[in-house]
């Protein structure tokens, strides 16, 4: 059973609970269990109720925070509500760094922070416009094909909330308050060249320019080179914590907050949340020497983006490195317990190295 077949059955099987306001968007078109049950994918044990929004996607929480959530957004306005709603959505259609890849419900353990998140990143117009852009870029799939966005409410339908046509699905991804709002960004998009539109009765038939698509390269690529973030790949566990820690503090040292995707919360597979990750940061510092395959093909993710790799490795370790890797400029390091200059060399070398690729934050160089 693929998500969506899963959702609709969930959906079908609440009947007697109808056009429930939903906590988050505020909007009659949810749908919540009746009585709570068990978590059966991320969190085993947690006993969850599970929501179906047709705004904000597909959400659980537990039981012991449910009637909290209600509390936590009434005194927001509209604009805040609807920027956690849309967070939320983007998280379950994985377009967000934070998305789940295989997993039905946006997980409820971690929907505080989810909704801390929102509330602080609230997105301005112009990044809402490159956010529907975004959006439909997603579905269209092959440029060229068009793609439909129907405007009448009365169409709803769980289907829809799969089918990607409903225009709830374009509101929450383009974080709109309401239709006027959607057909302003949709009407500015194709002012502005990036989308080709025709009106078809109460549905818009609308595809991405060749002119939107370089807006979204340039974008993307405009958005990684004022990242403040740099990913750490490094093989995980504690062998390797003492490394990772001189290296976290190297990356800080220069402004940048380091990534380590092992202490964040994250609600999808392990690799689809870090090649995520790395896609948004400005440059990757690697230990190469550990033969960790995870390393090899996150440094190799990262090359293919031509996001910088800052390649460092454990001088015992030198031949261990692959023969590929070899040609990069490494750091080598001393990292033995017994050595006298253990780390000694990450600590001088790395932070300079950081600051003459990528500059240091703190001093604007
Ligand atoms: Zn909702």
């Amino acid at each position: 059973m693929n998500k969506i077949e899963f959702i609709t059955e969930f959906w079908n099987r609440q009947k007697s609970i109808n056009d429930y306001i939903c906590p988050i968007c505020n909007e009659k078109i949810c749908k919540k269990n009746e009585s709570p049950m068990v978590d059966y994918h991320q969190n085993p044990g947690v006993i969850k109720y599970y929501y179906v929004c047709l705004r904000c996607g597909c959400f659980s929480v537990p039981i012991t925070y449910d009637y909290l959530l209600e509390d936590k957004l009434k005194n927001r306005n509209d604009k805040e509500r609807i920027a956690v709603s849309s967070y939320l959505r983007e998280i379950y259609e994985n377009l967000n760094p934070l998305g789940p890849n295989g997993y039905y419900f946006v997980d409820g353990d971690i929907i505080d922070d989810l909704i801390k998140n929102a509330l602080d990143n609230i997105p301005s117009t112009s990044e809402k416009l490159f956010k529907l852009l975004r959006t439909i870029e997603h579905i269209q799939e092959i440029p060229g094909r068009g793609i439909i966005i129907i405007l009448n409410k009365n169409s709803m339908n769980i289907d829809e909330l799969g089918g990607l046509s409903y225009y709830y699905y374009y509101l929450a991804l383009s974080c709109s308050l309401n239709i006027q709002e959607l057909m302003f960004y949709l009407d500015s998009l194709k002012k502005l060249d990036y989308l080709q539109s025709s009106v078809n009765g109460s549905n818009i038939v609308t595809s991405i320019t060749a002119k939107g698509f370089e807006f979204l390269e340039k974008q993307r690529i405009a958005d990684r080179s004022q990242s403040e973030e740099a990913f750490v790949a490094i093989k995980f566990g504690d062998e390797y914590k003492p490394d990772s820690d001189v290296i976290e503090e190297s990356i800080k040292k220069n402004g940048y907050k380091p990534i380590r995707t092992d202490k964040e919360h994250h609600v999808e597979y392990t690799m689809d949340h870090n090649l995520r990750k790395i896609k948004g940061c400005r440059f990757m510092v690697a230990e190469i020497s550990s033969g960790n395959l995870g390393v090899y093909y996150e440094v190799g993710y990262a090359r293919g983006l031509g996001i910088p790799v800052i390649a460092v490795a454990r001088k015992e370790n030198e031949n261990n490195i692959h023969f590929d890797l070899k040609q990069f400029n490494i750091i080598f390091y001393e990292s033995g317990q017994n050595s006298d200059d253990r780390f000694k060399t990450l600590q001088e070398v790395l932070p300079d190295r950081i600051a003459n690729i990528c500059g240091n934050l703190n001093n604007g160089s």
